[in-house]
Parts: structure tokens; sequence; C-alpha cells
């Protein structure tokens, strides 16, 4: 059998933009992604468990991990801290399965230096074609609204550039249909399937 390694796919985007949902939506259809659980160290709650949602650590143990590389990224966020998991990451995608993350733009950024060959989706919000729209028939924003707006989408859109894909969240359920789409596409790239051809050959000749 030709052994594959796994892709490793990463949902990423601006605060707010409904990441949590869209990655929830998409393992309530999709079980041949793993999604991997990551570390914090922010109170868990009302409705979370240990093991599903997050691995909940302390701020000592969490900055233990760091010490000792466990973590493939990690980022403070809203004064707690976040990580992957470093092991399941890189044993799954041996393994030969794909690996989901849901993480934060500066986690992200820190994936892609790590793991350039992964996937990278960024979400967006929809706002930001709202915003084009509004800047476009100008008139009814005060200017000073209309130049924050701006400053916030050209932040956005900076922020897309580390980017293979952009998903915009317009409604969860089209949002969830387009990832899969990534992933099916994905696997059909020619990089990806040339080398599993090749290694076949390499088979058949020995
Ligand atoms: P929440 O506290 O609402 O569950 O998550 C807050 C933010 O942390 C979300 O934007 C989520 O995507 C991000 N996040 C969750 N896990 C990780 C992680 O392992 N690393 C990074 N960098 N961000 C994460």
């Amino acid at each position: 059998m030709i052994e594959q390694k796994g892709i490793l796919f990463v949902l990423s985007g601006p605060s707010g933009v409904g990441k949590g949902t869209v990655r929830k939506a998409l393992f309530q259809k999709d079980t041949a992604l793993q999604y991997s659980i990551s570390m914090t160290t922010r109170p868990m709650r009302s409705g979370e468990k240990e093991g599903v949602d997050y691995f909940y650590r302390s701020r000592d143990e969490f900055e233990q991990m760091i010490e000792d590389n466990q973590l493939l990224e990690h980022a403070e966020y809203v004064g707690n801290y976040y990580g992957t998991p470093r092991h399941y990451v890189e044993e799954t995608l041996e393994k030969g399965k794909d690996v989901f993350l849901e993480i934060e733009v500066q986690g992200a950024l820190q994936v892609k230096e790590n793991f350039p060959e992964g996937v990278f989706i960024f979400l967006s919000p929809p706002s930001l074609e709202e915003l084009k729209n509004r800047i476009v028939n100008r008139g009814t924003e005060t200017e000073a609204l209309v130049m924050n707006r701006l400053k916030a989408a050209k932040d956005e859109i900076e922020l897309m550039d580390a980017y293979d894909y952009v998903v915009v969240n317009d409604k969860v359920e089209s949002a969830v249909e387009k990832v899969q789409a990534i992933v099916k596409s994905e696997h059909c790239k020619r990089e990806r399937v040339a080398s599993q051809y090749k290694k076949l050959l390499e088979v058949s000749q020995s």
C-alpha cells in the first residue's frame, strides 16, 4: 500500500467572524477530518468538556509546554493562552489522516511558517462585501465612520495575503460547503496525486 501523508487544513480569520460555528457545523457532517483539540488557559464555559472542546491548563502548565516545544503554535488572545499540541498533529498526518485546525490569525501565521505545505483558509466576514457597497453608495455615513471601516477592511484584507483560500461566511451552511469543496480539491491537486503515482511506479518496478 502507498503511504500518503494527511493534509493540514487551517481555518482562521478575524475575531468574531464565526470560525467556531463553521467548524462545529463542518464536524457534524464530515468525519474524515481529524479536529485538533487546542490547549487553553481560559476557564471552561458551561456545556464544555475537558478533552472535547479544549484541554484546559493553568498558565504555569501552558508556559512549561511552550518551553518544552510541545506546541506547534500558540497565541495570547483576550488575556488567555491558546495553542495547538504538536504531537497530535504530526502523528495524525503521519498516519495519512487530514488534520483540521480552527485558530486565530497570529497562530495561523506561525503554522504557516512551520507547515508551509498546509492549506490555509481565511474565513471572511460578509460585512466586507457590505462595506464595499456602502463605500460605493457613499453619502449615508459620516466621513470618519467610512474611514474607520475602510481601515478595518484594509487590515482584514492584508491578513488574507498569507492564505490559499477565502471563504465568505455569509451563511454557515454555504461556508461549510465551500470548506468541504476545498478539502476535496486539495486531494485532487496534481502535486499530491503525482507524487503518489511516482511512488506507485517505484514499487511496481522493484
Ligand atoms: P474561544 O475562547 O471563544 O473558544 O476562542 C477564542 C479564539 O481562540 C477563537 O478565535 C479561536 O479560533 C481561537 N483558538 C482556539 N484554539 C486555538 C489555538 O490552539 N491556537 C490559536 N492560536 N487560537 C486558537
